[in-house]
């Protein structure tokens, strides 16, 4: 499960090697440092840096940080800290495109002289309406046939910063007539009177995407420049620019279809807004899917990775619905999660019959599926709590649980039986009083007795309080983009994403829980210690998932 399986992507690179078009195997993984890494990153993080080792090659990290305004040292740092949590190692390959401005300023005044590049002076919106539409010809800028000598002038004006932002493009020269408008003369370089991050004031050109990457990819040595299809009508694009320098290695791009998830968004430009607009908690909200908030909710990178193995990979768009990222982190807990006893909104249960002073520590397995992770004590006496839900005073027939003389076990101890219900002057239940059956104990002579229901407790005296918070999908729609009438994607944010367990009472155990285990605590899901909010004094838990789908119920 460790060698991603084999796809279209893999027939391309074995006929390469094979006819001799490349020696070796190098991709990159190029994020734009313009916000934090998704679920959809992941699949192009995991598909670049696994093909790499499945065939002994290299995996860049590469930042690709050519747009001066949105780009921060922060989320540098998060991408760095996300694709390293996810398993992957660039050893001492981390680039930054920035870091090529001065080649790729020279290759532009190689495409001028060669007669390939021109300075143009139209406005954006007569160069848009210029290239017209695919089916007829475009129509040339005036400022098409510029000398060479003119060109080189304007644009050596350009870097220095003698134009106003706006005031004019360097363009490729290529055909105004392609049907592929991409091929209608091209912009290379912007003027942007703006900061860069890492290059300050240096520049105040700076180039675009087109123009840009291939470059980045060329001067890397990268053999297979993988991308999402939205960027196949670029291809020929790509490669001319290549095919105008001889002397230029000349990667191969190929294109696979981008990740969507249901019931959550995944552009930058989305998540920045849900960000900075406050409707979730920073870019590590558990609900987002951002790498930061699965791993705050209690994603594993194992998980994450096996999802990207899963999904697969190919040409073709599809969603995949939010139920099989959540199976396939269930899947694994089930397995490796040590089981726990945690009661979120208690209600007090008291043995009257149960010695006032007495504990006793009663033995659990960790984890029924996994011998190897041992086992614990937990006390028992005779004030406990239970879940306040699992009792109801007036059951319905098909409610099983505990109520007034009805009887049910208590995980790992007795069978006990409801005698009393106390009520407080509003009415509010404040305590059960039960008895137990001494004989029931869970390998005792009445251990094996019939009751319709098994409950999960924590014992009052040794409880640890915590908070506890459950999380529901954050949109109720499974394509939020897919609106109304008037309507935005924040109309469909879940009211009810976010429900905080104030008052939980966890067994002692769990006094040691650390950031990055996930327990399962019985009955309730799977939980970890959240990164953020938890202090000694009063630990917060994330669900991560709980036990069963109870979306699709
Ligand atoms: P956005 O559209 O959200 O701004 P982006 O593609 O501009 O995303 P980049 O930082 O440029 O974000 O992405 C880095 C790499 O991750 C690119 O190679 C891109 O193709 C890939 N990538 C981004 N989103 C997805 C996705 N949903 N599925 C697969 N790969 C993705
Ligand atoms: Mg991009
Ligand atoms: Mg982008």
């Amino acid at each position: 499960t460790n060698v991603y399986p084999d796809n279209f992507i893999d027939d391309a690179i074995r006929s390469d090697i094979e006819k001799g078009r490349f020696t070796s195997v190098h991709t990159r993984f190029p994020p734009e440092p313009n916000g934090y890494l998704h679920i959809g990153h992941a699949k192009s993080i995991v598909l670049n840096f696994s093909i790499a080792k499945k065939y002994n090659g290299k995996c860049n990290l590469r930042f690709d940080d050519t747009n001066p305004e949105k780009e921060t040292d922060e989320f540098v740092n998060s991408i760095i800290e996300d694709v390293r949590w996810l398993g992957f190692d660039w050893e001492d390959r981390l680039f930054f495109a920035s870091d090529y401005y001065e080649r790729m300023y020279e290759l532009a005044v190689r495409l001028i002289k060669a007669g390939k590049a021109y300075v143009d002076h139209s406005s954006a919106e007569e160069i848009s309406r210029m290239r017209g539409v695919p089916t007829e010809p475009g129509i040339e800028s005036p400022y098409r046939n510029r000398s060479i000598k003119e060109n080189l002038e304007l644009f050596e004006k350009m870097r220095k910063g003698e134009f106003a932002e706006g005031e004019c493009v360097l363009r490729a020269k290529i055909d105004m007539s392609s049907p592929n408008m991409h091929l209608r003369d091209p912009i290379m370089y912007r003027i942007r009177k703006v900061s860069h991050f890492r290059q300050g004031d240096k520049w105040c050109i700076y180039p675009t995407y087109d123009w840009a990457h291939g470059l980045e990819d060329s001067f890397e040595g990268i053999s297979h420049s993988i991308c999402t299809m939205e960027f196949e009508v670029h291809r020929p694009l790509y490669d001319w620019f290549l095919n105008q320098f001889e002397d230029l290695h000349h990667p191969r791009q190929i294109e696979f279809a981008r990740l969507n998830l249901s019931h959550t968004v995944m552009s930058k430009r989305l998540l920045t807004q849900l960000v900075t607009e406050g409707h979730v908690d920073g870019w590590d909200d558990p609900r987002l899917p951002t790498i930061a908030g699965l791993r705050r909710r209690g994603f594993t990178p194992s998980s994450i990775r096996n999802f990207c193995h899963r999904i697969g990979v190919s040409k073709v768009d599809s969603t995949v619905d939010m139920a099989f990222l959540e199976a396939v982190i269930r899947e694994e807990l089930n397995k490796t999660a040590e089981r726990r006893m945690a009661v979120l909104n208690p209600v007090k249960l008291v043995i009257t019959n149960y010695p006032e002073d007495k504990v006793e520590m009663l033995i659990s397995e960790n984890n029924p599926e996994d011998d190897s992770a041992g086992t614990r004590e937990i006390p028992f006496c005779r004030e406990l709590y239970i879940e306040a839900d699992d009792f109801m005073e007036d059951p319905p027939k098909k409610f099983f649980r505990l109520a007034p003389g009805r009887e049910v076990r208590l995980k790992h101890a007795y069978i006990v039986k409801c005698q009393e219900v106390i009520k407080d002057a509003q009415g509010n239940i404040t305590e059960l009083r039960c008895t137990y059956d001494p004989e029931t104990k869970s390998g005792g002579p009445e251990a094996n007795r019939k009751v319709k229901a098994t409950l999960h407790w924590v014992s009052a005296r040794h409880a640890v309080n915590a908070e506890v918070r459950l999380y529901e999908r954050l949109f109720t729609r499974e394509n939020p983009l897919d609106t109304e009438e008037d309507k935005t994607f924040l109309d469909y944010i879940n009211p009810n994403s976010l429900t905080i367990c104030t008052d939980a009472k966890l067994e002692p155990a769990l006094k040691d829980a650390q950031p990055g285990k996930n327990y399962q605590f019985l009955r309730k899901g799977y939980f970890c210690l959240d990164s953020k909010y938890s202090t000694p004094q009063k630990p917060v838990f994330n669900r991560t998932v709980t036990l069963k789908d109870e979306w699709e119920k």
